[in-house]
């Protein structure tokens, strides 16, 4: 496979963009590669600027439910462009998305639309400190909610792969009300809470991290959180911006049958328009302001065009629910696949996977937290991956994060990627 056009293109782009890329993750550096540029997309391939075509498993990071592209989404879209394409006052169908949410999540009455999940993770936190009036908040080792300062604390994924726990340019005093605990460790949780429970704020959990790999939060986790957040009337934030309408169309709730208090999107709302969400139940959200006093606030948010391609997303899900069960297929067939090849090749590897969400962990055991992850072989990682590309699969260049299916993923597609997987495997051990 030639890369001449994309290592043209990198060349240029690192001259005027650090690093060439506008996210750290797009970048291949941590492989040891250029990046590939997008020339277009559709349903689960991908094509790069030399005419490369790849079965797409990165898909945006989490928003294309439906795949690349699919012919329904644009359509009317030029339509909603030429009305205008933001005007600052209120537009009707940010109700109608902000209904359909608030419908598919029992445990919310409200949501406020934001920009993206870094803003809606953010927000969500600030309201939980005013509605409580404490500072502390307590995230978990591995999981990641955005890059705003306070949470920037021993991170995942982009953290993770480039070796910056706790990124410089975060004061020591912004972090000082971050607690950090064990993911998957409720002795950890009940540890913090006996010290200085009556003090946090809020919980905030990525309730499948899918930012160390995919890590799901055993049952136990889950209804723990939740029973100690009661106990010590903390909030309990469900970052759902990569979960959210993927385990299933009521998100979490669904998959572990455990209401949050608040519950922060992205991702999938907006379809690959840069949209985020938070919301909770009336009591809470009353606090935002202009109803009360905790600011947030947005120049774009609930972009009309945003909300044109999320609702007609939404409303797919909404309607179509056998997707779900269809993932959830898909999803097996492809850990089944790996699972096979390394079985065949001799290697002890652990395949996580949740849904749709499927990560092969170059490490053996179970995987269940942010030290079990980083155990894993970064090298191996990193020549898989190269072995991969070369076989036209598109996997994210890091070990800590997932692979994305699709509704487009077609069984002879995952066929031919469990056949690449076994190859690629084969070539790199
Ligand atoms: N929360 C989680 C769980 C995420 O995975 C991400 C991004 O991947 C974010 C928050 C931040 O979202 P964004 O990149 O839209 O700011």
């Amino acid at each position: 496979m030639k890369h001449t056009k994309s290592e043209q293109l990198f060349k240029e782009a690192e001259k005027y963009i650090p690093g060439g890329v506008n996210s750290p993750v797009r970048a291949f550096k941590s492989v040891g590669l250029a990046p590939i540029f997008a020339d277009k997309a559709h349903g689960d391939r991908l094509i790069d600027v030399d005419g490369n075509e790849y079965i797409d498993y990165i898909c945006s990071w989490g928003p294309l439910m439906l795949g690349h592209s699919p012919d329904f989404m644009s359509e009317g879209l030029e339509e909603m462009a030429k009305r205008g394409t933001s005007y600052g006052v209120a537009t009707e169908i940010e109700i109608e998305v902000a209904k359909i949410i608030v419908d598919a999540y029992p445990a919310i009455d409200q949501v406020r639309m934001v920009n993206s999940g870094t803003e809606a993770t953010m927000s969500a936190l600030r309201v939980a400190r005013g509605y409580t009036n404490r500072n502390k908040i307590l995230k978990f080792e591995g999981c990641y909610h955005g890059h705003s300062d306070g949470l920037l604390v021993q991170s995942g994924s982009g953290t993770l792969t480039f070796g910056v726990p706790t990124s410089p340019g975060v004061p020591a005093d912004v972090v000082k009300n971050t607690l950090v605990c064990r993911y998957n460790d409720m002795d950890d949780v009940r540890r913090v809470f006996e010290e200085q429970g009556d003090d946090i704020a809020a919980v905030i959990v990525e309730t499948v991290s899918g930012n160390m790999g995919v890590v799901p939060g055993t049952q136990e986790f889950i209804q723990g959180l939740r029973d100690i957040c009661n106990e010590y009337k903390t909030v309990l934030i469900f970052d759902e911006v990569i979960t959210g309408f993927r385990l299933a169309y009521n998100s979490s709730i669904g998959y572990f049958g455990v209401e949050p208090d608040m519950v922060c999107f992205g991702k999938i709302i907006g379809a690959g328009m840069p949209v985020g969400a938070y919301g909770a139940r009336k009591e809470i959200m009353s606090c935002v302001s202009p109803v009360g006093p905790v600011y947030q606030a947005g120049t774009l948010s609930g972009n009309p065009l945003a909300m044109f391609l999320g609702k007609k997303n939404l409303e797919t899900l909404r309607d179509h629910k056998d997707i779900y069960s269809e993932l959830d297929r898909k999803g097996k067939m492809l850990q089944e696949g790996i699972q096979n090849n390394l079985k065949k090749l001799g290697l002890d590897y652990t395949v996580n996977r949740a849904g749709s969400l499927v990560c092969l962990f170059f490490t053996s055991g179970p995987v269940q937290n942010f030290d079990d992850a980083t155990k894993s072989d970064i090298d191996k990682f990193n020549a898989y991956f190269k072995e991969m590309l070369d076989r036209g699969i598109l996997i994210a260049p890091s070990q800590y994060e997932a692979m994305f299916l699709s509704y487009a993923h077609t069984d002879e597609d995952i066929e031919y990627t469990i056949k690449c997987n076994y190859e690629a495997l084969k070539a790199s051990h």
